[in-house]
């Protein structure tokens, strides 16, 4: 494989999935990719995330705690510990953060909310700007967008709204990731957003190792997969591949600038 340009901006390469060919696959991409964005989802996943970055050059952490690992949280002293990653240089975002009320056994929604809502001032404090996860709970993340939160950048990860909620967030100049999800054969409704998004405002992704792209899916994902992402966004959007991937890069560096 050659160089495509592309960035991954989202790819959690911590997973364990990962343990028995991370530094190959990483080598490997290095080839392939101008960078991979690694968020963390709670103190070990972040931790490494860290590591990873420092490790190879091409690597960036987000760090933060995801709404599905909030119960490992034991009192606040959490903010201080992402507040002691927040500065370090390659650490570029707070995330995973959000909202998931589609798993059961996740924190209650008041608590959800409130640890979204100290991560969003943390990243604030710090000039950061966040990663956010939305799972079926779409409205309670546009309300705090939209009344609670003012100065916050922000990419809603894996876009999977709909296209109302979707202007809502691109006339505040937040950007939509978009990933595997947007070559399902079912999922019409994320292409009409990724067809809508302007330019300057759409990110790529893969999520790793989850929500494979076509033709791989049901496969581990991994990051080289950017490009069947990118290449079926330039089919869906009427433009070329080399187009999509410069000024998706270009839009990684803008959002994330700490990255150069
Ligand atoms: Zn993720």
């Amino acid at each position: 494989m050659s160089r495509t340009g592309l960035f991954d901006s989202h790819a959690h390469m911590d997973s364990d999935y990962f343990t028995d060919d991370r530094d190959a696959l990483l080598t490997q991409m290095q080839e392939e990719l101008d960078g991979i964005i690694n968020p963390g989802c709670d103190e070990i996943t972040s931790g490494f995330a860290v590591s990873l970055a420092e490790k190879y050059d091409f690597m960036y952490a987000a760090v933060g705690w995801h709404p599905e690992d909030l119960e490992g949280i034991l009192d606040n002293s959490y903010l201080d510990e992402l507040a002691a990653w927040a500065v370090h240089p390659k650490v570029v975002a707070i995330g995973e953060i959000g909202l998931d009320y589609y798993w059961k056994g996740n924190e209650p929604k008041d608590v959800q909310k409130r640890r979204l809502l100290e991560q969003l001032d943390l990243a604030k404090q710090f000039d950061l700007p966040v990663i956010i996860h939305d799972r079926d709970a779409h409205g309670d993340i546009l309300e705090i967008f939209q009344k609670e939160v003012t100065g916050v950048r922000a990419v809603f990860h894996c876009y999977s709204g709909s296209l109302e909620m979707a202007k809502e967030l691109l006339k505040r100049g937040f950007y939509l990731g978009f990933g595997g999800t947007s070559t399902y054969k079912n999922a019409a409704k994320v292409r009409e957003v990724l067809q809508y998004v302007p330019d300057d405002l759409l990110l790529f992704e893969t999520d790793s190792p989850y929500l494979t792209p076509v033709p791989y899916r049901g496969k581990r994902n991994q990051p080289g997969y950017t490009e069947l992402v990118a290449r079926n966004a330039a089919e869906v959007r009427g433009t070329t591949f080399e187009a999509l991937a410069a000024q998706t890069t270009k839009n990684v560096k803008t959002l994330f600038n700490k990255i150069k």
